[in-house]
């Protein structure tokens, strides 16, 4: 089994409700245990023009699927909870990320781990560290270093 961890975002629709009903729906994806869910986090919006914050998760997961299939599937839990793709880091009712998968690092088309913005992010770096505080990427870069070294957008545990 690979141990994985999993952005989750939403600023539409009630993005709380929209985080519960995917970690429901991702407690339900073949071959695959949810084990655990950070607490929620609210953010300031980093993509264009005028967006709502957003609410952001991150879960882990242990899995036997590959990394591609577990794309399809959170990706299909995307389409499911609304997911229009239209305008890059636009609005959204949920983004499912992989942030990492195991020790893998993974270079495709459509699948790059670990993902390559998440160091820019703390809305992804703190709740993960609210689940793995000694964290090491498969560089061997610790998730504190990236911490303090990520810029200090607003963000507030819920
Ligand atoms: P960002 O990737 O900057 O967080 P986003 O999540 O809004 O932006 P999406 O529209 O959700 O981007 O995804 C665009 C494409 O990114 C997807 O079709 C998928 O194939 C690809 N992709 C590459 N690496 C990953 C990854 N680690 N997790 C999820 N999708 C990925
Ligand atoms: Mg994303
Ligand atoms: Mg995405």
């Amino acid at each position: 089994m690979a141990r994985v961890f999993i952005g989750l975002g939403s600023n539409l629709a009630e993005p709380q409700k929209q985080l519960r009903s995917a970690l429901e729906a991702m407690g339900k994806i073949p071959d695959s245990c949810l084990l655990r869910c950070s607490s929620f986090y609210r953010s300031a919006p980093i993509g264009p023009g005028e967006q709502p914050d957003y609410v952001n998760a991150v879960a882990e997961l242990e899995t036997a699927l590959s990394p591609i299939d577990l794309l399809d599937r959170l990706q299909s839990i995307e389409a499911t909870h609304g997911r229009e793709r239209s305008v890059r880091w636009g609005a959204r009712t949920l983004d499912l990320d992989i942030l990492l998968f195991d020790e893998r690092q993974i270079e495709e088309v459509r699948l790059q781990v670990p993902h390559p913005r998440m160091a820019e992010r703390n809305f992804v770096l703190l709740p993960l560290a609210e689940l793995e505080p000694q964290l090491l990427l498969p560089s061997g870069e610790s998730l504190h270093q990236l911490l303090q070294n990520c810029p200090h957008n607003r963000l507030d545990k819920i």
